[in-house]
């Protein structure tokens, strides 16, 4: 391997779950590649992105996981959760059928993934708050109900982004360490 596979302590496989079209793409290409696309392309055409992170004096290759648009026809398969320690499952606050969805995914996760996964409940696109239809308070509430962590976020200007997924390697890294 490279330099960096040398240098990684740990290598955590995590999945982006939620409707189509509510930003997951986005986020990931924020996290891993700090770009953002305006058009609404279904897929960036990638199945999964890496970064580095460090947390404490350790190094951890994250390794997260897209949809490539199957999610449209729920098609997302068991190999998809397969050895994932953590998700960010996301909704969009500006359509609340996006927020009605999240029990169905919320099952999908527990049945297919590890039973100690970390989950991340993201609300994306804050930068629309005027067309906001999901009140904050509704996500903190199914957060704590399910014992979930929670941020709202928006890819577009790259707000709480970075938090949102350090949240929960750091949360992957105390429950494996
Ligand atoms: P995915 O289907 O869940 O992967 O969603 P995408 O990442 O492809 O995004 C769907 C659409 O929402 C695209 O047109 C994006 O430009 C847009 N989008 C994604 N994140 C945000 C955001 O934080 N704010 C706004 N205003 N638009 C966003
Ligand atoms: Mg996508």
């Amino acid at each position: 391997g490279d330099s960096y596979d040398e240098e990684c302590d740990y290598l955590f496989k995590a999945v982006l779950v939620g409707d189509s079209a509510v930003g997951k793409s986005n986020l990931l290409s924020r996290f891993a590649k700090n770009e953002f696309r305006l058009d609404s392309k279904p897929t960036i055409g990638v199945e999964f992105a890496y970064r580095n992170i460090k947390v404490g004096d350790k190094m951890i290759k994250a390794q997260v996981w897209d949809t490539a648009g199957q999610e449209r026809f729920r098609a997302i398969t068991s190999s998809y959760y397969r050895g994932a320690l953590g998700a960010l499952l996301v909704y969009d606050i500006t359509r609340q059928a996006t927020f009605e969805s999240l029990k169905k995914w919320l099952h999908e996760l527990r049945e297919f993934g590890s039973s100690d996964m970390v989950i991340v409940l993201v609300g994306n696109k804050v930068d629309l708050e005027i067309a906001r239809e999901v009140e904050k308070e509704d996500g903190k509430s199914l957060a704590e109900l399910e014992g979930l962590c929670f941020m709202e976020t928006s890819a577009l200007e790259n707000l709480n982004v970075e938090e949102a997924f350090l949240q929960m390697i750091t949360k992957i890294h105390e429950i494996t360490s």
